[in-house]
């Protein structure tokens, strides 16, 4: 195996393979390849070098051995990840650094069904207070940002309610392409896609997530149960297949709400969903307005 040798390479990988260590990743993928996809910068006038080839297939990842290579390894250990600073990831690194591997997903269909853009999440990073709906719409997929839409005014006024601003929180989807036609998001999409929430959850360690309506509680719960099973009651939230190496963070705690956009549909439920966020907003030390807090007085 060819050693790297662009010493920004080099860091940039050591720094992303330690990223995912921390969040106790140790499995990879690597994408084939293949004399016919490869290309190398160094074909490029102006750019010839002794700079590794390419690859830009587009074929599936395939899974190579569970340990990093010895490149990576070699990476690591020449990056000081004894240096304390490297212990705890930056959120706001740790997302980019997701981002970036997500990159112009074709993991799924929905790439070729008329998504417009990745709708990745929007927030506060290192914000204790994560909402998680189901999947961006029209006005998701037009903006790139998870519900600004009729629902997404709701969920403002919903945040607004329990005294805290939209930028102090963080909103994700359960997928980040929209589904044509707005149609619930399919099995294969949430099982391909939700892998990069739980990278986005383990980096911004929140203390309470709240699941926004049944897709959201039954992927992140992995059960199925009705909504009012759901709801009214805390869970213990880890994100799967991402093991925290942070001491300070266990996991979440998970709540289920309605949907806002249910909530538009059905105004009555909204008394349900405040008592909810009352449960949220106490968990997080938050002030329960009186007058809610005792109906009756
Ligand atoms: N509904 C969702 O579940 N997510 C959005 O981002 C918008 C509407």
């Amino acid at each position: 195996m060819s050693p790297v040798f662009d010493p920004e390479l080099r860091q940039a990988l050591a720094e992303r393979l330690r990223y995912y260590n921390e969040l106790g990743i140790y499995d990879f993928y690597r994408r084939e390849v293949t004399p016919r996809t490869q290309a190398s910068v160094s074909n490029v006038p102006g750019f010839e070098s002794e700079a590794p080839p390419v690859d830009l297939s587009e074929s599936m990842p395939k899974r190579f051995a569970a340990p990093p290579s010895a490149v990576a390894l070699e990476a690591i250990e020449s990056a000081s990840s004894s240096r304390p600073e490297f212990k705890i990831v930056d959120p706001v690194k740790a997302l980019k650094i997701i981002r970036e591997d997500l990159g112009d997903c074709t993991r799924c269909v929905l790439h070729k069904q008329g998504r417009k853009q990745i709708v990745f999440g929007v927030g506060n990073p290192k914000t204790e207070l994560m909402f998680i709906g189901e999947a961006p719409g029209a006005d998701e997929d037009t903006h790139g940002e998870p519900f600004v839409g009729r629902a997404g005014q709701l969920l403002n006024n919903m945040i607004k309610a329990m005294g805290l601003e939209r930028e102090q929180v963080y909103i994700a989807n359960i997928i980040k392409c929209r589904p044509p036609n707005n149609r619930t998001p399919e099995r294969d999409e949430c099982e391909k896609c939700s892998p990069f929430l739980m990278l986005q959850i383990a980096a911004i360690k929140p203390k309470v997530i709240v699941a926004l309506g049944a897709v959201a509680a039954k992927t992140l719960l992995a059960i199925n149960e009705s909504m009012s099973n759901l709801r009214g009651r805390w869970y213990d939230f880890r994100p799967a297949g991402v093991r925290s190496n942070d001491p300070n963070w266990t996991g979440s705690k998970l709540a289920v709400t309605y949907h806002p956009a249910f909530l538009l549909r059905d105004p009555r439920q909204k008394k349900e969903a405040w008592k909810d966020l009352q449960m949220v907003m106490k968990e997080l030390g938050l002030t329960v307005p009186a007058k809610e807090a005792q109906p009756n007085s």
